[in-house]
């Protein structure tokens, strides 16, 4: 499975502003954009901002922030303008929905990468089977819960006392006693906490 994997503080020095890429280092004084928010490269300054370049920058900060590619990025535009409704929406809140993004905003995994690991090193389970992928999409009424083995437990359970701020969306429910989380219903743009434009990706991808 193809995957960036080249520095990620770059991407959000690139983007000008937090992606929250890394873990528990986005909310310390060793954040890189906190210590260097300039835009990376050697003559940044030289960049213009079309309004093209506007467009693509909103479309890569979507892809960084939910950690997908250009070919899966297109896969989930073809399929957001088929749903009903707005196809920027429909495109945030499927990715959203992603298995990965579900155990970050549960605080399970503290970045999308190490949700992603979790998942393909066999320590979690949706609806009690055993996940393999992902980018499964979440449905209301989905169970998200962590392999009884001794490993997958302890690791879930360092990062939830690491991530004890951490606000949990109101569309999951989460148990710590059973380790168990809920789908309680699909989620809203208000949900999704950083800051896009989905027009421009819309204008960007419909060309
Ligand atoms: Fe981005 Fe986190 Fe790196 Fe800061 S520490 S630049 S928020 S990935």
């Amino acid at each position: 499975m193809a995957r960036y994997t080249d520095a990620v503080c770059r991407l959000c020095r690139r983007e000008g502003m937090k992606l929250f890429l890394k873990g528990e280092r986005c909310f310390t004084r060793k954040c890189a954009f906190e210590r260097r928010p300039s835009i990376p490269g050697v003559h940044p300054w030289k960049r213009q901002k079309t309004e093209y370049g506007r467009r693509l920058r909103e479309k890569q900060k979507v892809k960084r922030y939910y950690g997908i590619l250009d070919k899966q990025f297109k896969k989930y535009f073809r399929q957001a303008e088929r749903l009903r409704g707005d196809t920027g929406l429909n495109l945030l809140l499927l990715l959203e929905r992603r298995l990965d993004n579900v155990l970050r905003r549960l605080g399970l995994a503290v970045s999308v990468a190490q949700a992603r690991q979790f998942i393909l090193h066999r320590h979690i389970l949706l609806n009690n089977r055993l996940a393999t992928r992902p980018s499964i999409l979440v449905k209301k009424g989905d169970t998200i819960s962590v392999a009884e083995k001794e490993k997958s437990q302890n690791l879930i359970k360092q990062n939830l006392n690491a991530n004890t701020d951490l606000e949990p969306a109101t569309w999951l429910s989460f148990s710590e006693d059973t380790l168990e989380g809920v789908v309680l219903e699909l989620p809203i743009r208000e949900e999704i906490p950083i800051q896009i434009e989905e027009q421009l990706i819309v204008e960007f991808a419909s060309k």
